[in-house]
């Protein structure tokens, strides 16, 4: 078997290996061509054939209705930020939730276009004041009467806080899917647009998946970079320019073994298990600790804390020896984290939750 550790890194995340095993037989000579995927021109026939296929695999996978364009994009979730006001605000008042930094980088760059006349952006409430711990309650959000859209991060990814149910809002919702994405059933019909990064469940970086209902289409700012504007790029099919081609073919390649997999729902349950493995241990243990609210725990992303931080770098030194990669937590939040995609076998949580008892049992 090829030397393949334990990788909890938030992104660029662990890649399944028969994927990347798939990937190296085809590296050289993809289906007889004589060629790699990579060095195919995107306007051929196997190309194209190649991200109609990736299309219809994620339709199948996320069961999205038929009345939402797809796109495969380029510049990562963050560029998003800037593309939805740019098509959405059209003008008028967006409502946007912050729940920690990725939404909060949200809202900064949308309000950059606020500052230009492009309209107004309302927060509606932010967890700050529990240092992103816990969502406020909706009954006390400042919800606008006639918002243009209302955007929230599903999964923050470094304060590790899930919403698992989409709010009860009546203007469309926007939300940034990037780290739970495929990590379990969801209703597209909710949504006026899920998008989401690649690096994480979906492929290697380069590319990011928006999903969009049509009615959302043609209101974008005569300002909207060409690339940008989603109904330009749902005419030009994602390819107004050259698309992340590579990238595109790999995220196949990841739905190829997602269905191989039984799906979504049966990935969710593997999800739970894992995340239920970490909590319960982080939970009993006094040594260990996650300060987020129980029902917004995330599934994808767990950060913990030690009961003393100098200890934080000898459990990063010896986790690494162990084999075990990237449990370093994020800057803002200190501590660990372990990012257990779907990709990240319940095999791989199981060791690290043996190495974190141990670790205990030697230090506490
Ligand atoms: N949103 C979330 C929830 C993320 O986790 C990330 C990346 N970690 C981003 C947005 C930004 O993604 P990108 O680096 O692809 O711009």
């Amino acid at each position: 078997a090829p030397h393949r550790l334990p990788n909890f890194c938030a992104g660029p995340a662990a890649i399944p290996t028969p994927v990347l095993m798939r990937a190296q037989e085809e590296l050289l000579d993809w289906q007889g061509r004589g060629l790699s995927v990579m060095e195919m021109s995107h306007r051929s026939k196997d190309y194209i054939a190649i991200t109609q296929k990736a299309e219809t695999q994620l339709r199948s996978l996320m069961e999205i209705p038929d009345n939402y364009k797809v796109l495969f994009l380029q510049g990562g979730a963050s560029l998003q930020f800037s593309a939805i006001p740019l098509n959405l605000l059209n003008g008028g008042r967006a409502d946007y939730l912050t729940t920690g930094a990725w939404s909060g980088k949200a809202i900064k760059e949308a309000q950059r276009y606020a500052a230009l006349g492009l309209g107004e952006i309302n927060l509606v409430a932010t967890g700050k004041e529990s240092n992103f711990t816990d969502v406020p309650a909706q009954s006390e959000w400042n919800i606008s009467d006639d918002a243009s859209y209302f955007h929230y991060c599903a999964n923050e990814t470094i304060h590790g806080l899930q919403i698992f149910e989409p709010p009860q809002v009546d203007a469309p919702i926007i939300v940034d899917m990037s780290s739970c994405i495929l990590s379990q059933p969801i209703d597209v019909s909710k949504f006026g647009m899920i998008y989401a990064g690649a690096q994480k469940n979906i492929g290697p970086a380069g590319l990011v998946i928006v999903i969009i209902r049509e009615d959302l289409l043609g209101q974008a700012s005569e300002w909207c970079p060409m690339l940008l504007n989603y109904e330009h790029q749902v005419d030009k099919e994602s390819m107004s320019n050259t698309p992340a081609t590579y990238s595109w073919y790999l995220a196949g390649l990841v739905f190829d073994w997602l269905e191989e997999q039984g799906g979504i729902a049966a990935i969710g349950k593997i999800n739970q298990q894992k995340a239920a493995l970490l909590y319960d241990t982080i939970d009993n243990s006094t040594f260990y600790n996650n300060p987020v609210a129980p029902k917004h725990r995330s599934i994808m992303n767990v950060p913990f804390t030690l009961a003393y931080s100098n200890l934080d770098k000898v459990f990063l030194e010896e986790s690494e020896k162990a084999g075990l990669l990237n449990l370093k937590g994020h800057r803002d939040v200190g501590g660990m984290r372990a990012s257990i995609y779907n990709a990240v076998p319940l095999e791989w949580v199981q060791l690290l939750v043996d190495f974190m008892k141990d670790f205990e049992k030697k230090y506490a």
